[in-house]
């Protein structure tokens, strides 16, 4: 997996995925994240990359060229064009099944906006789709593609120790997790559940999945009856 992301601040992406579980598959040559600095592409002697909007408003718009030319410095060093994405509030909610299906692509581009957006010529002639984290505006695309980078690099092959490690997790499945418990046995007079201590792997394995069922019905209905509904 290779991911690519365009930006006006390199530093802020790195800072972030030079760290941890990322950065250690990163060294260790299990995934391959590329910052790419936009600013580095503008043919602008004073490295613009802004301009006023057309029609009027608020705020600048980033232009189209120094992106186009960075998309296609990096298409340049790729067997296919990369799976390109914009991220942008007005995209689709990222979700879990969407980071699964990015995970299995050989290579993807991260378009990072900032300001009021960017040209709409350069989106049309290169994006493939828009994602959005949430419905709330940030100031920039760099926290969001840091988001989608996290959430899809930990499914890529022996980046966590198994598959194990995130099939079990929260969304998989499409249910919430079960309670995690870990020593001291006994922590201010509070026990934890009685079958986590008995080394019955069945029984243990049951509760894990009502718990499960619990907590998602709790939390989350909307998840609760979308699984129950899927259910045969
Ligand atoms: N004027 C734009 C609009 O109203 O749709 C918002 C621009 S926002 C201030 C600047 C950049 O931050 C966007 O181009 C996008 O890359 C990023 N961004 C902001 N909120 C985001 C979100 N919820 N998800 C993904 N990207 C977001």
């Amino acid at each position: 997996m290779r991911i690519e992301i365009a930006t006006l601040f390199p530093e802020m992406c790195e800072a972030v995925l030079s760290e941890s579980i990322i950065g250690r598959a990163r060294r260790a040559g299990l995934i391959t994240v590329n910052c790419h600095n936009i600013r580095d592409y503008t043919l602008d002697k004073h490295r613009r990359v802004d301009d006023k909007p057309f029609g009027g408003g608020m705020g600048m718009v980033m232009q189209a060229e120094p992106i186009w030319r960075c998309w296609q410095a990096v298409c340049a060093t790729m067997e296919q064009p990369p799976h390109t994405i914009y991220l942008s509030p007005q995209g689709h909610i990222l979700t879990q099944q969407k980071a699964v299906e990015l995970s299995r692509m050989p290579g993807l581009f991260l378009l990072c906006g900032h300001y009021e957006g960017v040209d709409q010529r350069v989106l049309d002639r290169i994006v493939d789709e828009e994602i959005s984290i949430g419905d709330y505006v940030l100031t920039g695309g760099e926290l969001p593609a840091l988001v989608l980078t996290d959430a899809v690099a930990r499914m890529c092959s022996g980046v966590l120790p198994s598959a194990e490690a995130f099939e079990e997790e929260s969304h998989f499945s499409g249910l919430l997790e079960h309670p995690q418990y870990t020593r001291p046995e006994i922590w201010e007079g509070e026990g934890v559940p009685e079958v986590l201590l008995s080394g019955h792997h069945l029984n243990v394995a049951k509760w894990k999945r009502e718990e499960s069922l619990r907590v998602t019905r709790d939390k989350r209905p909307d998840l609760y009856s979308a699984y129950i509904d899927k259910e045969p």
